[in-house]
């Protein structure tokens, strides 16, 4: 029996079709190594999409700009439309308010997931797309079925707007997705983004007599050896 190639230069790339038909994807993304295999597989598919980096939750500033940065420069790279939204970081801080010591995962991260797929839901619907999706589901760091759940529930508002499910993680997704990091040698973050998520990391490293975050200067190319152990993506 002959094994799938599933690596980035020996996989065959399905020609992915949207779920009913849809032309015009608006992809959420969380940041570049997450987005880059999806990205990949999305314009191998000839799938109109645009993608909308909406991430008020990333934390400090100069975080957040250089993982936009990093996702700028891939899209760039596929010619692919890329939307930087607003930085609207007090609002998201309104809105997690009293929920600031919940876990990973808990429920600060679905307040988290729906004010993200909100606006890019309102975002769509204003600018002519039918479908949504988000990058944040390939992670394996990640609640799936939390994230989906929060997807369904903005499209849900908005008359012509579906939400898509696709599981990115599968055919290999995860493995090309830290192949195509590599490769492209994203900036390597280390916690998922909130300084909630900064502090816990922190907090979970020095229980273990390691250093904490060192943030801006983790590069894939040079820390592939570690990844099982340490990446948060
Ligand atoms: S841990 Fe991540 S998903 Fe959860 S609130 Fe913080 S940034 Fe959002």
């Amino acid at each position: 029996m002959s094994q799938i190639d599933y690596s980035l230069s020996g996989y065959e790339r399905p020609k992915l079709q949207t779920p009913n038909g849809e032309t015009k994807l608006l992809m959420h993304s969380c940041c570049a190594p997450c987005a880059g295999e999806i990205m990949e597989a999305l314009a191998a598919s000839e799938i109109d999409t645009t993608v909308f980096f909406y991430n008020p939750n990333i934390h400090p500033q100069e975080e957040y700009e250089l993982r936009k940065e990093e996702n700028i420069r891939f899209a760039e790279k596929l010619g692919m439309p890329f939307i930087d939204a607003d930085y609207n970081k007090d609002d998201w801080f309104a809105r997690i308010k009293g929920q600031e010591d919940e876990p990973e995962r808990g429920a600060r991260c679905t307040t988290c997931f729906d004010m993200r797929f909100e606006v890019t839901a309102a975002y769509a619907k204003a600018h002519g797309f039918d479908l949504i999706s988000s990058t944040l589901g390939i992670s394996r760091w990640k609640d799936m079925n939390q994230i989906n759940g929060c997807g369904m529930r903005a499209a849900d508002v908005f008359d012509g707007i579906t939400y898509w499910d696709f599981n990115w993680r599968k055919q290999g997704g995860s493995a090309r997705m830290l192949e195509l990091s590599k490769q492209e040698e994203f900036y390597q973050q280390e916690y998922c983004g909130c300084v909630y998520s900064l502090r816990d990391t922190n907090k979970w490293r020095v229980s273990r007599g390691r250093e904490k975050v060192e943030r801006g200067v983790k590069f894939y190319a040079e820390a592939m050896q570690s990844l099982s152990n340490t990446s948060n993506k």
